[in-house]
């Protein structure tokens, strides 16, 4: 199974590709949080990234495509996998059916997390992830139960510096102008599916995994 999660920043990506992959046991894979590892490491990409984020804008398609196709040729995608923040723009949409096609691939489905904007604001603003395994935590409406620490793993909590009220807007711009046209794009190609974002995480897996068996 190979699906991409679509969905602005905040709508529970994060959350729902964590749950589903583990379901489905094929990887997930977080363009932010490959930037961000690759930020940790030092390397090069990650010293490019690092501009881009900061400033809430998308790196450019050309690297961000580079580095997706490279993580998706590994073995352990043969079985499929679940994209996360990726594709965000149509050249990275068409740059990945142009590359699965050339082995007989395709994706299966395109879901899509429809999550108001008043919504999206109040979750941005209150978002915690963990360090270590990449959980994300909401202070009002999912806290973990001992402040700033892991439920899962008993990491520690931290708030995305582009979690900030300004990136946090410019993001939600960038999300508006570039990535909702693919809800558009998986439309026509017939692979989009939608599902309501504003019930509780638990409600929002059920339909999810619903839409997804459903032929
Ligand atoms: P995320 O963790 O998905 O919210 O991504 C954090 C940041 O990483 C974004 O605001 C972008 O700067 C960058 N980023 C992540 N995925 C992509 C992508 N597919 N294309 C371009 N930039 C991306």
């Amino acid at each position: 199974m190979r699906l991409v999660l679509l969905g602005a920043p905040g709508a529970g990506k994060g959350t729902q590709a964590q749950t589903i992959s583990q379901k489905l046991g094929v990887p997930h894979i977080a363009s932010g949080d490959l930037f961000r590892e690759a930020q940790q490491k030092g390397t090069e990409l990650g010293r490019l990234a690092k501009s881009y984020m900061e400033r809430g804008a998308l790196v450019p398609d050309e690297i961000t495509v580079r580095m997706i196709l490279e993580r998706i040729s590994a073995p352990d995608c043969l079985r499929g996998f679940v994209l996360d923040g990726f594709p965000r723009t149509l050249e990275q949409a068409e740059a990945l059916d142009r590359a699965l096609a050339t082995e007989g691939k395709a994706i299966d489905k395109a879901v899509y997390i429809k999550v108001s904007n008043e919504e999206l604001i109040r979750r941005l603003s209150g978002r915690w992830i963990c360090r270590n395994c990449q959980m994300p935590y909401n202070i009002i409406s999912s806290p973990p139960r001992v402040r700033g620490r892991c439920d899962a793993c008993g990491g520690e909590l931290y708030q995305r510096p582009d979690d900030s009220e300004e990136t946090v807007k410019r993001r939600l711009d960038v999300y508006f102008a570039q990535t909702a046209p693919l809800i558009n794009y998986y439309l026509g190609a017939g692979k989009l599916v939608e599902v309501n974002g504003e019930q509780a995480i638990g409600e929002v897996e059920r339909e999810l995994l619903r839409v997804i068996a459903r032929d």
